[in-house]
């Protein structure tokens, strides 16, 4: 049973889009102005609820959502002028005399389905979007994160046109209610299988989707790199977001036999240096979002196969969600931490023969949201770059390229179609129509029947 009544929420959406005020210019910068307030005044209540959720720190929830939010809003804000401006096109001579430019149409009326693992980001970003290329938008948060759901659905309509900008929370009855309307553009962030189930539903409406999914992201590394530098920035990459549960945190490791103990003895370090002997001591690892996202990185932590592979970490207290930032020394390929997500605080370390080898374990998979490489040879990673497929590829870094607002951030065949940040934002929710406009003069009569000889050998 479901707790909403869908078909009205998306006829006063259409109502509204039809009213055409969320089209000016205005109406857009200050919606997103009423966005940035929201997070400005109510800032201590988001990390209360960030960190009832997923027990992360203020800093953390500083660093991986709130300020990430806020540029996005504020570069919104800033570049909207421009990228509402209709862009001039070259017109052939046949058609001349003309003008022919492109406009950017709002797609109409949107759904934005976002998930736990950055509750405020994921939410709000294509909010954002969709509010700046002029669509009216319901917002459906994510029911694994209760208390940032709840805080979301108590202020955005204190402070948005709320007749344009709706916020439903709920589980599957409410998304499969809301996927049985007609929807003019769904955006929607979470894993694979539910994105078939969205797509199934978009195809009856022809609507078009984005699908930010996840997938295992590769990490190779190889022994020409400073590896005290290299170690920090996978630590931080694996579990300095949401300790794992993050759709770009390095997911397993490639590294050739004879560097991998090294390896391995640097990434223990740099563990130790980061969360201490006892990290369920410390405040800056966040811990597992519910029980049964717990019960299922314990049953591949349980698996048999890696029973004696476990090299660092591995303890775990299911009362607190706790799971110690673990290293597994070369599981098998069929063991379950090799062949799902993993989207929590274990690292696989596999050791390969050569490039090749590692190439192939990639290409062997889905297509990943990222691959890294950690190298000083460009012409390594240039194989890498060149010889796998995947939403983006990052060399001797993690995480950093999220935030970059000039790349489009998204997946390709199982880890999602379409992309978003910055203007790729603007760009998922909206047409881009081709406008051309003639006038009377001009006109050339070798186009009109009948087609003469004389007019044929023109
Ligand atoms: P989730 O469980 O919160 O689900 C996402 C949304 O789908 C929620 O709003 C939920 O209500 C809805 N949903 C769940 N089951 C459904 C069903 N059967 N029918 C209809 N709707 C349903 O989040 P999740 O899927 O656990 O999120 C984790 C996954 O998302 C991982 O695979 C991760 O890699 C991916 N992810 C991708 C990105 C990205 O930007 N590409 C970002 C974050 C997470």
């Amino acid at each position: 049973m479901t707790t909403i009544d869908a078909p009205q929420i998306v006829s006063e959406l259409r109502a509204t889009l039809r009213t055409a005020r969320t089209r000016p210019a205005q109406w857009r910068l200050d919606q997103i102005r009423a966005v940035l307030k929201l997070v400005n005044e109510n800032e201590d209540d988001i990390y209360a609820a960030l960190h009832s959720d997923l027990h992360k720190s203020n800093y953390e929830s500083f660093l991986t959502e709130v300020n990430v939010l806020v540029s996005a809003c504020k570069s919104t804000m800033k570049n909207l002028h421009k990228w509402m401006a209709p862009e001039k096109k070259p017109i052939p001579l046949a058609v001349w005399p003309a003008n022919a430019s492109v406009i950017s149409e709002p797609l109409g009326v949107a759904l934005v389905i976002s998930p736990w693992n950055f509750p405020l980001l994921l939410a709000l970003d294509p909010v954002v979007g969709a509010i700046a290329a002029g669509c009216t938008v319901c917002l459906k948060t994510s029911e694994i994160a209760p208390a940032t759901s709840a805080l979301l659905a108590r202020l955005l309509p204190e402070y948005v046109d709320t007749e344009a900008i709706k916020v439903v929370e709920g589980s599957i009855p409410e998304v499969t209610a809301l996927l049985e309307q007609k929807w003019d553009k769904i955006f929607y962030t979470g894993n694979a299988k539910v994105g078939r189930i969205i797509m199934g539903a978009a195809a009856k409406h022809l609507t078009p989707v984005t699908l930010e999914l996840g997938g295992k992201c590769p990490l190779f590394i190889d022994d020409s790199v400073d590896l005290k530098v290299a170690s920090k920035r996978i630590m931080v990459g694996k579990y300095g977001s949401n300790a794992g549960q993050a759709c770009i945190s390095p997911d397993y490791v490639l590294v050739e036999e004879h560097f991998a103990p090294t390896l391995i003895k640097q990434l223990q370090k740099t563990l130790l240096e980061f969360y201490g002997p006892d990290p369920s001591a410390s405040v800056d690892l966040a811990r597992i979002i519910n029980k049964n996202h717990f019960q299922r990185l314990s049953s591949m932590l349980d698996d048999p196969s890696i029973a004696d592979k476990i090299v660092h970490g591995g303890e775990r207290d299911e009362k607190s969600l706790y799971i110690a930032p673990t290293l597994i020394d070369n599981p098998p390929l069929d063991s379950p931490v090799m062949v799902e997500e993993i989207f929590g605080p274990m690292l696989p370390i596999i050791t390969v023969r050569n490039v090749d080898h590692a190439l192939n374990i990639i290409n062997d998979k889905p297509k990943p949201l990222e691959v890294y490489v950690f190298s000083n040879n460009k012409d390594l990673f240039n194989r890498f770059r060149d010889e796998t497929s995947s939403g983006g590829i990052v060399m001797n870094d993690c995480v950093l390229q999220f935030i970059i607002p000039e790349l489009p951030f998204g997946g390709v065949g199982e880890s999602g179609t379409g992309a978003y940040h910055g203007k790729a934002t603007f760009d998922a929710f909206s047409h881009r129509k081709a406008v051309l406009v003639k006038n009377m003069g001009g006109d050339v009569f070798a186009r009109y029947p009948p087609f003469t000889v004389r007019k044929q050998s023109l």
